[in-house]
C-alpha cells in the first residue's frame, strides 16, 4: 500500500502549516510585561502605594465579563480544579462524578485532594450522557464537569438532575473560555467555573488558571486557599475581609497564586476574546464544511443553544477497525494533517482516555469506549488561514473515503 501512496503524492496536496503555532502575544501585552518588568513587582502583593495591580486587575476585567460576582487567578488550570474541589469540602475518600471523556488533569485534580473519580459515560455528542448522571447520581455530591474539547452538555436538564440529587457542579471550562448555553457562560451554570490559561487554550499566559463564583463563602475559602498569606484585603474581586474572618483559621496556605507578569498579558488578550472566538468559528466551520457529506466521517452536532468555540474539531469515522484508523491517520501525517485519536492503546501526546489512569479504580464504560475508539481530534489554531481549513478539509477527505 505505501507504494501506490508514493505513486500518488505528485497528484496530492500537502498542508505545510504548524498545528502547534500560536498567534504572538500581542504587542499591547508584551508593553504591559516589560513594565512590569521594570518595576521589579512581579508577585501579586508586592503593590507600589495606591496600585491595585495587574493581577487584581485581571481578576476585576474576568469577573465583569463573565458576570461572576467573584474571580481569582491561580496558577494553572489544574491548580484552579483542585481549588474548586477543596473549597467544596472533597477530601480524602470522597468520590466526585466526572464525565468519562476529559484530558489527564481532570482526574488529576481529584486525585490531588484524595478522593476518587466515578466516571459517567458519554454520549457520541461527546458530552456527559445524562441519563447515566441521573442513575449515578447518589454515587457523589460533587461532579466536576468537563466540557471536554468545548462540547457542553444541556445545561438546563444537567443542573435539574444536579439540584435533585443536591449534586454541586465545578465546571471545568478549558475549552470553552468564551463559550455559552441558553445565553448563559460557560462556568456560570455550576457553583464554580474552573478556566485555564495554558498556551493552548483561548487566552495564553504560558501557565495559568482563573476561577469564578457568586459565592462568597467558596470565594474566601479559594483565595485563602490559594496562598493569599493574610493579604486577602488586597483581592478587588474578592468578598469584604469579613467573609474571611472565620473561615481564615481553617484554610491551608496552598500557594498556587498567578503572578503580575502572567496577568499583564493576558488582560489585553482577554480584551479581544470575542474576536478571537469569532475567528476560531470561522475556522471551525471551514474544516466541518469540508467534512460534511463524506460517508466515512461522522461529524458531532452542534445543539442550537450551544455558542461554542471552535478552537478544535472532532469528527467520528464509525465503520473504521483500529488498523483502518491508524492507515488513516498515517496517510493524512504524510500530507501534513497532524490529527489526534482517543483511541490509541497508549496515551500520546495531549490525548488519553480512562483506561490509562491506572491510578483510579477501573471503570466499565463500553459507551464512551466505543465512541473514543474511532474519535479523532484536531485543533484549529487561529494561526491557518481560512484557505489552510479547506485544504486540511480536503485532504481528511481524501484520506477517509481512501479508508472506508
Ligand atoms: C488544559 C486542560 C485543563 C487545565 O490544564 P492546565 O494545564 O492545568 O492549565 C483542564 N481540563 C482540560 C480538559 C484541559 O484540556
Amino acid at each position: 500500500m505505501s507504494g501506490g501512496r508514493a505513486e500518488l503524492a505528485a497528484h496530492e496536496p500537502r498542508f505545510t502549516g504548524s498545528f502547534t503555532q500560536q498567534q504572538p502575544i500581542p504587542e499591547e501585552a508584551i508593553a504591559a510585561a516589560v513594565a512590569v518588568l521594570r518595576s521589579g513587582r512581579l508577585h501579586r502583593y508586592n503593590l507600589a502605594e495606591g496600585d491595585v495591580g495587574e493581577v487584581a486587575r485581571l481578576e476585576e476585567d474576568f469577573a465583569a465579563m463573565s458576570g461572576a460576582r467573584y474571580c481569582l487567578a491561580v496558577a494553572s488550570g489544574g491548580y484552579a480544579m483542585g481549588a474548586a474541589l477543596r473549597a467544596l469540602g472533597v477530601g480524602p475518600g470522597d468520590r466526585v462524578l466526572t464525565n468519562a471523556f476529559t484530558l489527564a488533569p481532570v482526574p488529576g485534580a481529584i486525585a490531588a485532594v484524595g478522593a476518587a473519580p466515578v466516571l459517567v459515560e458519554v454520549t457520541e455528542a461527546l458530552t456527559i450522557d445524562l441519563d447515566a448522571l441521573a442513575a449515578k447520581a447518589r454515587a457523589g455530591d460533587v461532579l466536576l464537569l468537563s466540557h471536554m474539547r468545548g462540547h457542553i452538555a444541556d445545561m438546563d436538564r444537567l443542573m435539574e438532575i444536579a439540584a435533585a440529587a443536591d449534586i454541586r457542579v465545578v465546571e471545568d471550562c478549558a475549552h470553552t473560555m468564551g463559550a455559552r448555553w441558553g445565553g448563559v457562560w460557560s462556568g456560570r451554570h455550576g457553583a464554580i467555573g474552573c478556566y485555564s490559561t495554558q498556551t493552548y487554550k483561548h487566552i495564553n499566559s504560558g501557565e495559568g488558571g482563573l476561577l469564578l463564583t457568586d459565592d462568597a463563602d467558596l470565594a474566601a475559602r479559594m483565595v485563602l486557599l490559594s496562598g493569599s498569606y493574610m493579604l486577602y484585603a488586597r483581592h478587588t474581586a474578592a468578598p469584604p475581609p469579613k467573609a474571611f474572618d472565620a473561615l481564615r483559621y481553617e484554610m491551608p496556605n496552598v500557594s498556587g497564586r498567578m503572578d503580575a507578569l502572567r496577568a499583564a498579558i493576558l488582560r489585553p488578550q482577554l480584551a479581544r476574546l470575542a474576536e478571537d472566538c469569532a475567528a476560531w468559528n470561522e475556522r471551525y466551520r471551514a474544516v466541518e464544511a469540508g467534512l460534511r457529506g463524506v460517508d466515512q466521517i461522522a461529524l458531532i452536532p452542534r445543539p442550537q443553544a450551544e455558542a461554542f468555540v471552535g478552537s478544535s474539531i472532532q469528527f467520528r469515522l464509525p465503520g473504521f477497525s483500529a488498523e483502518k484508523v491508524r492507515s488513516f491517520l498515517a496517510g493524512c501525517l504524510a500530507r501534513g494533517v497532524e490529527l489526534k485519536w482517543f483511541g490509541a492503546e497508549e496515551p500520546q501526546g495531549f490525548t488519553s482516555r480512562h483506561s490509562h489512569w491506572r491510578y483510579i479504580e477501573g471503570q466499565s464504560l463500553p459507551r464512551t469506549d466505543r465512541v473514543l475508539a474511532t474519535l479523532i481530534d484536531m485543533r484549529l489554531p487561529l494561526t491557518f488561514s481560512l484557505d489552510d481549513c479547506a485544504l486540511i478539509a480536503r485532504i481528511i477527505r481524501e484520506e477517509a473515503q481512501r479508508g472506508g
